[in-house]
């Protein structure tokens, strides 16, 4: 058995999922974690795996993306869960807990394990072998060392998220699809072009901005006030400064035709792929900070969404993340040292349970190369191999934050109609590839001495 120890940075939801999976497979582990030396705008306690905002960690049906990935790292044994279920408070189908119980007991069994030693304070720099698990609001001197290590333009501190709508939700009958000026071309284009392009006459245009700029917005921390620069305007808030700016913006129709009317329409909100498969639609430029409900009242009343089903909702916050697909490999490691790994929120998803399940898989991956095996990520059909590969192949030019959704799965060989049908049988197809892996990777070689 090493008796080198490896490091985890952070104690949040990952690194606490991360550690502890190395420790169970016979690593000893320091974990740094900055408070309460050092604390962050939002968090209140010293405690590990703190959840700052919302106590739910979301539904745990199968057909639901929450639900199917929890399933799937249940599979995998996380501890965060055990501790959720511990902790678990009425919610219906949902896993809420209550906080303090939660992160008592995760700093419980992280300070009881053997193999585990907290170190309290602020890491400010980058050794392997490594998990640096700092989440979204990353101390600054250790962000530093990750822009230079990483390059300047790998990490970004703050999101501006356009939702994302699922292909089978959108009326084809209305949205033409075209390319400006049959110019910008893109992976997944047909001769037609690239974007789905919802139009809208002057009329709906004018009812939409009515809508939009009176439309009930989230009002967050005073930290997460972010400094409104062009790239992360709120459409809402690009929408009050006069009714014409979103038809001189992203709403622009200049260089489109609508081939059904021969003309050029009022106004555009185009819908750009986000995957490979088609099943994801960004509407571009819709970064808010609009209400959910909002969301959904004002965004469906764009021409062809009048049914969308939200996979992604919008959202600006302030957020440090890794441009995860220019910057990292598969497993999520820097590309100069495949043991400096990263998971949580900083690698570019987002939420508590995608968080800690990146976590996971990066404690199994540290632990098989100190074994001198090979790093693996999840198959393709399961949530958290979709997300992985979301990570591995979006585009670094758009690259956003992603939360679990069924979008990101690969269509089922036959066409199935019910919607609760196809989702168990996702789920099913996910669950059984998962159980597959999980007994291939637990077949890693024995700990050789170090
Ligand atoms: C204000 C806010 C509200 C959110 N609300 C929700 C929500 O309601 N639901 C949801 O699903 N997601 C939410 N998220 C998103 C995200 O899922 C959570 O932030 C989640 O906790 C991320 O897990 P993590 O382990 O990556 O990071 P964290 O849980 O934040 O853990 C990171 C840890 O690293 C420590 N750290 C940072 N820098 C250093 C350093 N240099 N050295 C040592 N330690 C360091 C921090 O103190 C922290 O304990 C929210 C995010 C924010 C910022």
């Amino acid at each position: 058995m090493s008796t080198r120890s490896v490091s985890v940075v952070g104690g949040g939801l990952a690194g606490s999922e991360a550690a502890w999976q190395l420790a169970e497979r016979g690593h000893k582990v320091v974990l740094h974690e900055m408070r309460p030396v050092r604390t962050t705008p939002a968090h209140h306690t010293d405690r590990l795996a703190e959840l700052v905002c919302s106590n739910t960690f979301k539904s745990t049906e199968t057909s639901n993306a929450h639900g199917l990935l929890k399933a799937e790292m249940r599979l995998l044994g996380s501890m965060i869960l055990e501790c959720a279920d511990e902790a678990r408070v009425q919610a219906g189908s949902a896993l809420a807990v209550d906080r303090d119980v939660f992160a008592t007991a995760v700093t419980r069994r992280i300070e009881s394990h053997p193999n585990i030693e907290i170190r309290r304070g602020e890491v400010t720099t980058i050794e392997g072998p490594c998990v640096v698990a700092t989440g979204p609001l990353t101390s600054d001197a250790l962000a530093e060392a990750m822009r230079a290590r990483l390059g300047v333009g790998a990490l970004a501190f703050y999101d501006a998220i356009a939702p994302i709508v699922s292909r089978e939700s959108i009326d084809e009958s209305i949205p033409f699809t075209a390319s400006r000026y049959d110019r910008e071309t893109m992976e997944g284009a047909t001769e037609e072009g690239s974007y789905l392009n919802c139009p809208m006459d002057r009329e709906e245009y004018e009812a939409f901005i009515a809508a939009l700029t009176t439309a009930d917005q989230f009002h967050g921390h005073e930290f997460d006030e972010v400094p409104y620069f062009e790239g992360c305007m709120p459409v809402e808030v690009a929408a009050k400064r006069g009714s014409d700016t979103l038809r001189f913006g992203p709403l622009k129709p200049v260089g489109l035709t609508d081939p059904r009317t021969g003309r050029r329409p009022w106004a555009v909100v185009q819908l750009r792929r986000e995957d490979r498969n088609g099943n994801m639609w960004n509407v571009v430029g819709f970064q808010t900070r609009l209400r959910i409900p909002e969301q959904q009242r004002v965004l469906r009343m764009i021409p062809g969404l009048a049914e969308a089903e939200f996979l992604r909702y919008g959202s600006i916050h302030r957020n440090s993340y890794l441009n995860s697909p220019a910057a990292l490999t598969a497993h999520l490691s820097a590309r100069d040292d495949q043991t400096v790994l990263f998971a949580g929120q900083i690698t570019g998803v987002e939420g508590y349970t995608e968080s800690s399940a990146t976590g996971l898989i990066a404690g199994i991956n540290l632990s098989r190369m100190l074994n001198g095996a090979d790093p693996v990520v999840p198959p393709e059909s399961t949530m958290l191999g979709a997300l992985y590969r979301y990570l591995r192949e979006a585009d670094p030019k758009h690259f956003q934050p992603m939360n679990a959704n069924f979008g990101l799965l690969d269509d089922l060989p036959e066409k199935i109609r019910d919607k609760k049908k196809k989702r168990e049988m996702f789920a099913e197809r996910a669950l059984a590839a998962m159980s597959e892996w999980v007994e291939a990777a637990a077949r890693e070689p024995e700990h050789s001495a170090g």
